[in-house]
């Protein structure tokens, strides 16, 4: 049987940080996770909703581009900008 000198459960950002303090360290490390490695902020937190906030904000600024004397169509062509994040993050791992 595996013996662990670690064992972390949750591998949301303080589990990760656990985790690789723990490895740093020299340590045996276990990470378990149930749901989607990255937790909340990683998932639907932190990061998704900046992502939502830098959607809005650019639509914003795109739907006042006549103000400063220049034509620009303002379409958003997704429907939800948590797919880009969750294509961007996969992509990487
Ligand atoms: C909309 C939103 C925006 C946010 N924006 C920011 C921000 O800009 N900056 C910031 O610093 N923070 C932000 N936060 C807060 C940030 O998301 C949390 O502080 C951070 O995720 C907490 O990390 P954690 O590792 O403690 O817990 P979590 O991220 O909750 O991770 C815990 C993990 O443990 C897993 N788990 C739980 N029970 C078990 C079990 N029995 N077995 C296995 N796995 C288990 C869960 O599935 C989860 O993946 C935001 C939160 C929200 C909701």
């Amino acid at each position: 049987m595996n013996k662990y000198d670690l064992i972390v459960i949750g591998m949301g950002p303080a589990g990760m940080a656990a985790v690789g303090m723990g490895t740093k360290m020299g340590l045996k490390v276990l990470g378990i996770e149930k749901k989607a490695i990255g937790g909340e902020c990683l998932n639907v937190g932190c990061i998704p909703s900046k992502a939502i906030l830098k959607v809005a904000r650019m639509k914003h600024d795109l739907g006042k581009v006549e103000d400063f004397g220049m034509n620009l169509e303002c379409e958003a062509k997704i429907k939800n900008p948590l797919e880009i994040v969750r294509r961007q993050v996969y992509a990487h791992t």
